[in-house]
Order: C-alpha cells, then sequence, then structure tokens
C-alpha cells in the first residue's frame, strides 16, 4: 500500500464494515479506481453493502483527513467519483429494484443499480421509468441531478418522481428524506447532488409505461439548417408524449453527416405517435428512419468506447426558448469546431409545470438542453478551447441556466447556471445543516453558508 493511511487502519475498517475494501495492489482496485477517461488512485475503496458501511466510510475518511467521492455508476462526467488519495464509496453492490406497490407503482431503487437493471426489473410489470439514454448510467447520481430522460416531456425530470430517500450524512446518521420527513433535505437531494450525503435507495413513482415509438430520423446534410429549424419550431406545440433530440455530428473536416434527430413517443399506439412523429419527418428530404414500437428498456443505448486518449470536454446550457433564429446560431457557431458534437435536447412539458422553488433543480422554464462535447484528447483540444468558448459565449444571451450531469470541468460559471441566486442560497443554508466541514465536496459544490 502507497497511501499515508497506515495499514493497521485500514484493517480495523475492513473489520468494520460487511463490504470490501480495496487498497492499491488488491486485487480489482485498478478497475475501480479508474472511470471511463478519469484516472484515480484512492488510498481506500469502500464497497458498501449496508447503510452502516457507508457510515463507517465516511468516519474513516474524515478521521484521516481524507477527500470523499460518492459513486454509485461512476458516470461522472467531471470524474468526482474518483481521486488520488481519497476515499471512494463504492455503492454499486446496493443494486436492489423492488416494486413495494404495483398498483401505486412505488419502487424502491438501490443507489448503485444501473436504469437498464432497473428497465429491465420494471417490465415485467408494464412498468418503466424515465432516467437517461445510457445503460450504464447510475441510479444515484443521476436522481440527485435531475435525469434528463426520453420521457422528460411527459413525465418531468428523473428526480420528479421522487417520493423518499434514505440518506447517510456527514456525521454518520442515516436521515428519512420526504414530504414528510426532513423536507429540507428531501428538497435539497432533489437537484443539489451529492453535497448532502451520500443517498443510498430512492422511492419513486415509475410510469405506466410497457412500450414506446423510438429511433432516429435522419435527414439529408444540405437541408440541416432548414429541418433544425423546422424542428425547434415544431417542438413547441409537439405533444407531450414526445421527446426528441437533435443530434448535430461534427463534421472532422469531411462532409457533413446527416441531421439526426431521436424521437421516444411515450406510448404504443400508432396512430397518436403517427399524428406526433409526422411533422418531424415533414420537415425534410429523410434518408433513414429507424422509428419503430419497443419494450422502453431497449432505448437505453450502451457507451461506446472511445479512442485511447480522448478525454471529451463536456458543457451544456438550457435555453427558455428554442427558436429558429438559435438553431440557426448554434450550427453557424458549430462550423468553427469541426470536432464539437452539439446535442439539443428538447425538454419542457411536464418538467415546466412543477413550481420553480419545489425542488433544487430550479429551470423549470426550460424548453431545451443545448450539450456541447469537443471530441479528442485534452492536448489536441488545447488551442481550440478559445473557440469553445466563444461557441458557449455567441449562445449565453439566449441561455438561463445550466445541468450539473453535463459538465466536465466544472468552473464557477458553472456553479452559478446550475443553481440560481436563490436555489444557492437555500442551498448553503442547508448545507451549513448537513455538511457543515463541507465533506461532500466532489461535486458541483455548495459552500456551507
Ligand atoms: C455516457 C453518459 C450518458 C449520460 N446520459 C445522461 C442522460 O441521458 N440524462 C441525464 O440526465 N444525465 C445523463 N448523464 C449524466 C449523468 O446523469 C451524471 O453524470 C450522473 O452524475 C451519473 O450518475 P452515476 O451514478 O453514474 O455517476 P457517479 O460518477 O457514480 O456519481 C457522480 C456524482 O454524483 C453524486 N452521487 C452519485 N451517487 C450518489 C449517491 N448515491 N448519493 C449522493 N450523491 C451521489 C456524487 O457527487 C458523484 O460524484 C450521462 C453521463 C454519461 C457519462
Amino acid at each position: 500500500m502507497d497511501s499515508a493511511v497506515e495499514p493497521g487502519a485500514i484493517e480495523s475498517l475492513r473489520a468494520e464494515v460487511t463490504g470490501e475494501v480495496l487498497v492499491p495492489g488488491d486485487e480489482g482496485y485498478e478497475a475501480l479506481a479508474n472511470l471511463m477517461v478519469h484516472k484515480g488512485h484512492p488510498a481506500a475503496i469502500v464497497r458498501a453493502r449496508s447503510n452502516d458501511d457507508v457510515a463507517r466510510g465516511i468516519a474513516f475518511a474524515v478521521a484521516h483527513g481524507l477527500e470523499i467521492s460518492t459513486r454509485s455508476g461512476g458516470h461522472s462526467n467531471a470524474g468526482f467519483s474518483t481521486n488520488v488519495g481519497g476515499v471512494v464509496l463504492d455503492l454499486t453492490h446496493l443494486d436492489g429494484v423492488e416494486v413495494l406497490n404495483e398498483s401505486e407503482r412505488l419502487v424502491r431503487l438501490g443507489a448503485g443499480a444501473q436504469w437498464s437493471h432497473v428497465a429491465t426489473a420494471l417490465a415485467p410489470h408494464g412498468l418503466a421509468f424515465t432516467s437517461g439514454d445510457t445503460t450504464s448510467v447510475g441510479v444515484g447520481g443521476l436522481l440527485v441531478g435531475g435525469g434528463v430522460g426520453w420521457m422528460a416531456r411527459k413525465y418531468g425530470l428523473a428526480l420528479d418522481s421522487l417520493v423518499a430517500a434514505e440518506v447517510v450524512t456527514a456525521d454518520g446518521r442515516v436521515l428519512p428524506a420526504s414530504a414528510e420527513e426532513n423536507p429540507d433535505l428531501f428538497w435539497a437531494i432533489r437537484g443539489g447532488g451529492g453535497n448532502f450525503g451520500v443517498v443510498t435507495s430512492f422511492t419513486v413513482v415509475a410510469q405506466p409505461v410497457a412500450q414506446v415509438f423510438f429511433g432516429q430520423i435522419a435527414f439529408a446534410p444540405d437541408e440541416t439548417e432548414a429541418v433544425l429549424r423546422g424542428w425547434a419550431a415544431y417542438m413547441d406545440s409537439a405533444p407531450e408524449e414526445l421527446t426528441a433530440t437533435a443530434m448535430c455530428w461534427p463534421t472532422f473536416g469531411e462532409a457533413p453527416p446527416p441531421l439526426g434527430i431521436m424521437v421516444c413517443y411515450a406510448g404504443d399506439d400508432d396512430a397518436a405517435a403517427a399524428l406526433a412523429i409526422d411533422p418531424i419527418r415533414k420537415l425534410g428530404t429523410v434518408v433513414d428512419d429507424q422509428v419503430r414500437l419497443m419494450p422502453y428498456g431497449d432505448v437505453l443505448q450502451p457507451i461506446s468506447d472511445l479512442p485511447p486518449g480522448w478525454q471529451p470536454r463536456v458543457r451544456n446550457r438550457l435555453t427558455p426558448a428554442l427558436t429558429e433564429d438559435l438553431a440557426s446560431t448554434i450550427l453557424a457557431q458549430q462550423a468553427h469546431l469541426p470536432n464539437l458534437y452539439v446535442e439539443i435536447r428538447s425538454i419542457g412539458g411536464a418538467l415546466s409545470l412543477v413550481p420553480e422553488d419545489a425542488t433544487a433543480f430550479a429551470h423549470r422554464s426550460t424548453q431545451a438542453l443545448i450539450m456541447g462535447v469537443l471530441l479528442g484528447d485534452p492536448e489536441g483540444n488545447e488551442p481550440l478551447l478559445p473557440t469553445y468558448e466563444a461557441f458557449w459565449s455567441a449562445l449565453a444571451p439566449s441561455m438561463s441556466g445550466a445541468y450539473s450531469g453535463f459538465l466536465s470541468n466544472v468552473l464557477q460559471a458553472d456553479i452559478d447556471a446550475v443553481y440560481p441566486h436563490q436555489t444557492y442560497r437555500r442551498l448553503a443554508e442547508l448545507k451549513r445543516e448537513y455538511d457543515p466541514d463541507n465533506i461532500f465536496h466532489l461535486n458541483v459544490n455548495v459552500i456551507p453558508a
């Protein structure tokens, strides 16, 4: 072992917890120390099997002055769920999915479950849960940040369907959080990320959806701008069952690829789905149409392997008005960066019906999320960063916030965009109550007031 922690202390921790404790050199350590693109070298990885294990892992880190990374699915774009020299609290053993009450659609999700696992477990009950787009993203990280999924316009953010949670706080208490119990904590964990403790389980109301119409409609590249403008205009009046995302692919200096619009119609009524989706098909020359009825679980996609050394730079902003002019601006700015992938997720709908102060995710008048991913390795991208900044500056007048999930390099401007002033103030006061020493700071951090 090569950390500052005494081997004896690790042995004591091992004796206290029911899960495993891995240190450098242990079998399985390397695979857990690193994330997809972020390398880590924690002093200890605590693979918790209970709330008590989590509490003991926290106490160990605090006693030794070590940083804490909370990890559920390990998909932090910023690499928050690993560290160098600290403790990783790995929740992957806490991956249960239990239908508590089928008629009320109440389901308890372990924080360490992956969303594909959740979809598979709910399908036999005729249920689904709007989460994200990727099979292996974890329940924990997505639910405390937001959860912009394929049924967002019909059912809101994933966290809008949360009714209760269990939280292990900085001082090792295990607190229930719901509208009735510790309501402030319940408010804070719905958008405040990992700032308030380790959430070990979530009780949610699942959606009565078995099958959806899902797939990509691709358009002739020379019609990209006209189609994107038409799509932006249409989504404002589209039925809430329809959630759609425009994928503006990078050119890498080659001929432009087709514009892809992914659609998800939350339901199996083919006439209603066609009514919702056909206006998109009519926007231009369709070169590929993959839309078909499928089980909800099939809409989640695995992550493709990245070329070695790639570390995508990810940022997003939210807009209250997805206008045709904004669509044109996005494309004009993207043209300056041949390795920039731009994704525009139309949201709004049910997400906008929740009052702004009801959860710590406050951006309720959002119509679209714009994500810009600079592909490639950090060295190659370094000279492109001023152009990447110019992309965001050009969009800034039309933007009103940001989503914590799609950020790889978290700057103060991002934190300010994620938490509007009023939200931040309330979060900071609660942070003082629940984590006064800011031991949970590897996140989109709120400083205790
Ligand atoms: C390939 C990819 C696709 C994505 N697609 C979507 C999408 O479609 N929709 C969407 O909304 N988001 C999406 N995201 C963003 C994703 O929601 C966030 O990155 C989220 O934090 C990942 O959750 P995780 O549990 O896998 O991450 P982890 O890396 O395990 O955790 C990330 C952070 O979340 C906090 N956290 C994690 N678990 C807990 C817990 N149990 N209690 C308290 N805090 C916790 C911690 O601060 C932690 O550092 C995607 C990310 C990636 C990399």
